[in-house]
């Protein structure tokens, strides 16, 4: 499955350690994330990140086109609630596209882990079908 990663700032150590955590069942899907948060992903742990573009720069845009070329199965965006941003527009393309297209999307940290358990479960083989 092809897992799409970001984590605002506020929210990227958490992003690190959800992904320490679950390293043994995210290694055996694709990972993708906006720029800062893949690198700081990939330096936390053994996992291989494709990384777009930095979110402000354009990354949280290509995150949002391979959602609609269909080819993000889940979606972990661990957002900071309590900070604007200044691509805010870019930020909640991210959540109507999931929406728009059916895609899993956790905006915290206790869906994350619900939504990786079932991962690891095989809940998501439905998506196989969309494909
Ligand atoms: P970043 O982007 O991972 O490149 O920091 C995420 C964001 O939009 O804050």
């Amino acid at each position: 499955m092809n897992i799409g990663l970001v984590a605002h700032d506020a929210k990227k150590k958490l992003m690190q350690n959800l992904c320490i955590a679950y390293q043994g069942i995210l290694s055996k899907n694709e990972l993708f994330a906006t720029g800062t948060t893949g690198r700081l992903v990939e330096e936390a742990s053994d996992l291989t990140v494709h990384k777009y573009l930095s979110g402000h720069l354009g990354g949280t845009q290509q995150l949002g086109a391979q959602i609609e070329h269909n080819d993000i199965d889940l979606v972990i965006f661990l957002r900071d609630p309590l900070t604007a941003k200044s691509h805010e527009p870019d930020v909640n393309s991210i959540v109507r596209l999931c929406d728009a297209h059916n895609i899993p999307l956790a905006t915290n940290l206790a869906t994350a882990e619900l939504l990786i358990k079932s991962l690891d479960r095989g809940d998501l083989e439905w998506r196989e079908m969309y494909k």
